[in-house]
This record gives structure tokens, C-alpha cells and sequence, in this order.
């Protein structure tokens, strides 16, 4: 066994601590032994890939207590599919085809505030991006003016920190409903809690999406749509392996089976004792800080996606204040390698989603360096 990193450190690429968040542009998530080696055993034999997706898909759904389940490549792709599933909702086939657009319901209302730019894969379908709630408050009487012969849907994006000025999801979902339009939620980094798996569509949208490889911690190019039968069935419709508009965003035998293994595996876990350890190392960076003056450290809750689970906010004090940017900097310029979220101007998080173990330590212990060697000089 060689030391851990190497594969990327002959590349000259060196890796990086995160203690960001569970983001694409680091990696996602670690995937946990037993995933690999499920998909180091899928990558022995052939297999017909859509009998695989479909009996994945059945037990996916069950286990995730929902009607039908599809596992696309990322949550992304389930936005684009999803999106052309509600607009092919009247096509005999299901299928869409860009040339048929411009007969198609392509409106997606949503907040706002919910703009996030993931939406992007909404309009990769063809689907156009509707605003309500432009001033800061939407009301109900806002989004029902919005809705029109051309809705496709209502787009939500999930997580507490997006709450605000929105309209409240059973508000939202009870619209749609007395117009007969389906709902759609973006659930991606929702993950803790796992209750998001069946929450969303058991409160009536049509649709909910989740990464594979944010909290559920299997392959990075995974994803999930659960949802209703005839809904699910045109997202399969128009995905790979099919030669269809989201061929593009294929998922193969190994990340199929990849993905079912961290879920079972996430779902046989003790997801309080999992946020009981990031109490645990928030608190040790908590601790850390009430031995410095140079820094304010407070508990920090929910998370960046607005999970309930909490992360540490330092706060600069004095004249490293305004040095946020180049502490963070150097944090990622230095040895180790450490990624980390900004708060506020005066500040950065410390999210122990993504840390491992003995990692609090190192961060504090390199960020120490950082501080004092910032004020000296
Ligand atoms: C991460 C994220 C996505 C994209 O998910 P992928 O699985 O990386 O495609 C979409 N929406 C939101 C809100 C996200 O946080």
C-alpha cells in the first residue's frame, strides 16, 4: 500500500483537507471502503445495464420509501431530467425533443432567492426560469399569478438557509396541486438528515433530486430522482443508456452499484451518533479558540445548505481581521493543503461534514501557525 495521496502527489497534484463542505470542487465525499470494493466486484462482469438501473432503481425506491427511483449522474443531471420529464408530460413517447420546444409547458417558476446556478441544468432541457418573489417576500397570490398554460413546474430548492421570503414548502406544494402542475425539488445537499429521501415526496412534490456524492457519500457522479411512477418512468425515458438528450450524463454498472451500496450503508448508520461526532469536533475548535486572543470561535448552526448539523465560525480579531483572504490563502498554499469556507468578511468556517479523523487538529494547529506568524510579521 502505497501513502495515502500518492496517486495524485506524482501528479504534482497535492491533496487538499476539507474542511469546506461536501463540494464537487473538492472531491464531494470520501466513499467508504465497502463502496469500492462493490464496485470493484461490479467491474468484474458484463451486465445488461438497463435491467441493472431498473432493478437498482426498484430497490432504491423502496429503500427510500418512495413509489419509483431512477439513479442519473448527479443531481444536476436529475434537474435536466426531471425538467424534461414534466415537459414531455403530454408527448405519447415521454421523449424530448428540442425541436418540439416551443409546444412544450417550458416555464419553471421559482424563488427568486432559489436561483441558485445549478438551475442551469433546467434550462440545458430547454426550460426557461420564471421568477417570483423578485421583491424578497413571495405570497401565494404572487405565485399563483405566475402560473399559466406554459408552467412546466415549480421548482424548489430545499435547505433551511433558503427559507426565508419563501413561500413555505406545503404552501408551495398545495398550489401546484390546485393547479395540476407537479413540483419539483432540488433536495441535493440535503443529506443529513436522511428523512429528505422520502420527506419531500411524501409532502407532494412530484420530484425530489439528491447528489449520490455529497452526504450519502457514494460515487461523485451519482444522483438520485425519486419520485411517481409515470414521472420517473419519462425521466428513464430521456437518460442514458438510451441515445436520448441526457445520454451525456451517463452512469455506469460500477457507480450504479456504488451508489446502492452507500445507501444502504448510510441508511444502517446511526445518523445521530454521525452529527453527535461533528458536535464533537466543533467543540474541540470551540476549545481551541478559547486558548487564543487573536481569534472568537462560536458554534455555528445549521450548516451551509441549511442542515441540522452545526460548524465552527472563527472569527479574526484585531488586524487580522481584515486578512481573511490571505489567511485562507495560506491555508490552502501551505502544508497540508486546507480548504475552507469564508464567513462574513472577518472570518472562515470550519465544517467537520467532510473532516477526518484527527483533521480538527491539524487545521487548528496549521491555522495557529498562520495567526501567529500573520501578527509577528
Ligand atoms: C450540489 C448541488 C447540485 C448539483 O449536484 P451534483 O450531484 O453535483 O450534480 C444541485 N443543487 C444544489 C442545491 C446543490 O447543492
Amino acid at each position: 500500500m502505497s501513502q495515502r495521496g500518492e496517486i495524485y502527489r506524482r501528479l504534482g497534484v497535492e491533496p487538499v483537507i476539507n474542511a469546506t463542505a461536501t463540494v464537487t470542487i473538492l472531491g464531494g465525499s470520501l466513499m467508504r471502503p465497502e463502496v469500492l470494493e462493490a464496485m470493484r466486484q461490479a467491474s468484474e462482469c458484463f451486465v445488461d445495464l438497463t435491467e441493472l438501473e431498473t432493478a437498482v432503481g426498484r430497490r432504491v425506491a423502496s429503500l427510500t420509501r418512495n413509489e419509483s427511483a431512477f439513479v442519473c449522474g448527479g443531481a444536476a443531471a436529475g434537474l435536466f431530467l426531471t425538467a424534461a420529464a414534466v415537459m414531455t408530460r403530454d408527448v405519447p413517447d415521454g421523449v424530448l425533443r428540442l425541436a418540439d420546444l416551443s409546444t412544450l409547458p417550458t416555464e419553471f417558476i421559482v424563488h427568486r432567492g432559489h436561483r441558485v446556478p445549478y438551475l442551469s441544468a433546467v434550462e440545458l432541457a430547454g426550460g426557461r426560469l420564471v421568477d417570483v418573489g423578485a421583491s424578497g417576500e413571495a405570497t401565494v397570490e404572487e405565485l399563483e399569478s405566475r402560473i399559466s398554460p406554459a408552467t412546466g413546474a415549480l421548482l424548489y430548492v430545499a435547505g433551511a438557509h433558503l427559507a426565508e421570503g419563501a413561500v413555505p414548502l406545503d404552501a408551495f406544494i398545495a398550489v401546484a396541486r390546485r393547479h395540476d402542475i407537479p413540483v419539483i425539488v432540488d433536495a441535493a445537499a440535503q443529506i443529513p438528515p436522511l428523512s429528505s429521501l422520502w420527506d419531500f415526496t411524501h409532502a407532494g412534490a412530484q420530484f425530489a433530486v439528491f447528489s449520490g456524492g455529497k452526504g450519502l457519500r457514494g460515487p461523485a457522479s451519482t444522483g438520485l430522482i425519486v419520485g411517481e411512477p409515470a414521472g420517473v418512468a419519462r425521466c428513464v425515458a430521456n437518460a442514458a443508456p438510451l441515445q436520448r438528450l441526457g445520454r451525456p450524463m451517463k452512469v455506469g454498472k460500477e457507480d450504479l452499484i456504488g451508489f446502492l451500496t452507500a445507501l444502504e450503508l448510510e441508511l444502517g448508520a446511526d445518523e445521530a451518533a454521525t452529527v453527535r461526532g461533528y458536535e464533537a469536533v466543533v467543540a474541540s475548535v470551540v476549545a481551541w479558540g478559547a486558548q487564543r486572543s487573536d481569534v472568537a470561535v462560536e458554534r455555528e448552526f445549521p450548516s451551509e445548505a441549511g442542515q441540522p448539523m452545526p460548524r465552527a465560525r472563527i472569527r479574526f480579531a484585531g488586524a487580522l481581521a481584515g486578512q481573511r483572504d490571505q489567511i485562507m490563502a495560506d491555508l490552502r498554499g501551505g502544508r497540508p493543503r486546507i480548504g475552507v469556507w469564508p464567513a462574513g468578511d472577518d472570518g472562515i468556517y470550519v465544517n467537520p461534514q467532510t473532516m477526518l479523523e484527527g483533521e480538527d487538529a491539524l487545521v487548528c494547529g496549521r491555522l495557529g501557525e498562520i495567526l501567529s506568524a500573520r501578527a509577528a510579521g
